[in-house]
Parts: C-alpha cells; structure tokens; sequence
C-alpha cells in the first residue's frame, strides 16, 4: 500500500503516513489535528479495502440479464481517514 494516497475524511488534505509505522505511532492529519492510531487505520483500512472490492462486485454485475442483487444491510462505518483506491 506504499504510494497510496491518504486523505483526512474531513479536509480531504493528504494525510502523510510514517513508513515503517508501529501499532502505536499516530496518523495525524496536519489541518485539523485529527488522528488515530496507526493500529486503528489499518482496521479502517482493511474494511474500506473491502467496501471497495464489493462495490466493484456490484458495479460488474449490473446489468447481467436474470441477475438481480438485493443490497444488503451493509454496514457503512465512518471512517477518519480515506484510502484513495481506484
Ligand atoms: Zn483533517
């Protein structure tokens, strides 16, 4: 994920990430002084990692005929800081 763009959920300003973070190092956004721990931002991550590979899923199968998805009550967390993903 090295490269990745992080922005600040709230000033949408990137966020720099320590390289080599520890659990307990901060990500701290410079603008508004908004930060967790680098720990929390990888739980942050790995679920807007996922909320994306399943919006592609839906997005890929839209329009297939005889297919039809049914949302589910998927759980949209809040979170502080945004991963760019493509
Ligand atoms: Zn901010």
């Amino acid at each position: 994920m090295s490269g990745t763009p992080v922005v600040c959920a709230k000033c949408k300003v990137q966020v720099v990430v320590t390289p080599d973070p520890k659990p307990d190092d901060r990500v701290t956004c410079s603008t508004c002084g908004d930060s967790e721990t680098f720990q929390d931002f990888e739980r942050s991550l790995g679920e807007q990692v996922k909320e994306h590979a399943q919006a592609k899923l839906e997005a890929s199968f839209k329009g297939l005929k005889g297919w039809s998805y049914t949302k589910g009550s998927r759980s949209q967390s809040v979170h502080r800081f945004i991963v760019k993903l493509d």
